[in-house]
């Protein structure tokens, strides 16, 4: 038994009733929703591809949650308010299974932040996940990565590199510890955070390809460069059980974080640390923005570290 596209957008993703500022939602042309005034619609779209983005032994359940999870990330980077979604399916068979689980990861994700699925496309192809999300910010308060400036203090949330780790175990063949595979697999987009730090941090980005890769756009975008401790940015237990050198290498160069990366005015670091506490979330500061371009990484006792971890890049051969 095969499912239409219409029986399978009426069944696992048309749900009601329609969250805050949507007009109308699933089923008509297009999706009609009201921002409220005096906020920027913020808007991002990120693609999945399968054997890309995520093992082709990922559970459905996981490729929906990261599908959405990794759109919420840049939505945090901004500072955004997240409200409305758009999915863009595309399915080599219609396996209802399959359905099942990842609307169950989608949506229980989406429910988590007030996020309204409004609308999408469903086709058949190679297996692939494309959302659009739609969020709002104060007029003039997104955080942008062209913001930072010497002197500002440079601050990591969580533990960078665990999914980077996780992966290797995966494409190595060898059994991954549940808890690390859903680093991979499950990232905690850092949405409410994201949103205090709006008009306490300067300039944000989330670590998607490798925080130094991250880290160096952000710099690049706002004219500078940084001096980064590389033995302040926090270790998991994962990584503390590897050698140093290869653990830093993840740290540094590894992707699929989706850790925020920001730079803070000195006298905003205070209400950074109590921000971060209310959130109950970790951060760690790793460095200052200098004038110079470039970043220079250092260890603990003031030597210098040389890094070598370019980060991810689509069309290039490099990964970190
Ligand atoms: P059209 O014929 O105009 O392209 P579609 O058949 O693609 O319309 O979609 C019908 C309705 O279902 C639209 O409102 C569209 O936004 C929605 N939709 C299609 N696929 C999805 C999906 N995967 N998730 C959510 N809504 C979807
Ligand atoms: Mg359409």
């Amino acid at each position: 038994m095969s499912l239409s596209e219409f029986d399978i957008i009426a069944r696992y993703f048309r749900r009601s009733p329609a969250g805050s500022g949507v007009e109308l939602g699933v089923g008509d042309d297009a999706a009609l929703v009201s921002p409220s005034p005096g906020r920027s619609l913020v808007l991002a779209m990120d693609t999945l591809v399968e054997g890309r983005h995520f093992p082709a032994d990922t559970r459905p359940a996981d490729i929906g949650h990261k599908a959405l999870a990794v759109n919420l990330s840049d939505l945090a980077a901004m500072g955004a308010e997240p409200a409305w979604a758009l999915l863009a399916l595309t399915l080599p068979t219609v396996d209802e299974d399959w359905l099942r689980g990842f609307s169950e990861g989608f949506f229980t994700l989406a429910g988590r932040f007030g996020v309204t699925l409004v609308g999408g496309d469903t086709t058949r192809g190679p297996l692939t996940v494309t959302v659009q999300v739609l969020g709002q910010v104060a007029a003039g308060r997104a955080l942008r990565r062209d913001a930072a400036r010497p002197g500002q203090h440079l601050f990591v949330t969580g533990t960078p590199g665990d999914a980077a780790l996780a992966l290797e175990g995966v494409l190595a063949g060898e059994s991954v510890a549940s808890a690390l595979r859903e680093r991979l697999d499950r990232p905690e987009p850092r949405v409410v955070f994201g949103q205090r730090l709006a008009g306490l941090a300067c300039a944000a980005i989330d670590v998607s390809d490798g925080l130094l890769a991250d880290l160096g756009h952000l710099l690049e975008a706002s004219g500078c460069g940084a001096r980064v401790d590389v033995d302040a940015i926090p270790r998991s237990r994962w990584l503390r059980a590897i050698d140093d050198s290869r653990a830093l290498a993840f740290q540094l160069g590894g992707g699929d974080d989706y850790e925020l990366c920001f730079s803070v005015d000195a006298d905003q670091v205070e209400a950074v640390h109590e921000a971060a506490r209310d959130c109950g979330l970790a951060i760690a500061e790793i460095g200052i923005v200098e004038p110079q371009p470039g970043i220079r990484c250092v260890r603990a006792d003031g030597s210098p570290f040389e890094a070598v971890v370019p980060g991810f890049d689509h069309f290039g051969d490099r990964r970190g």
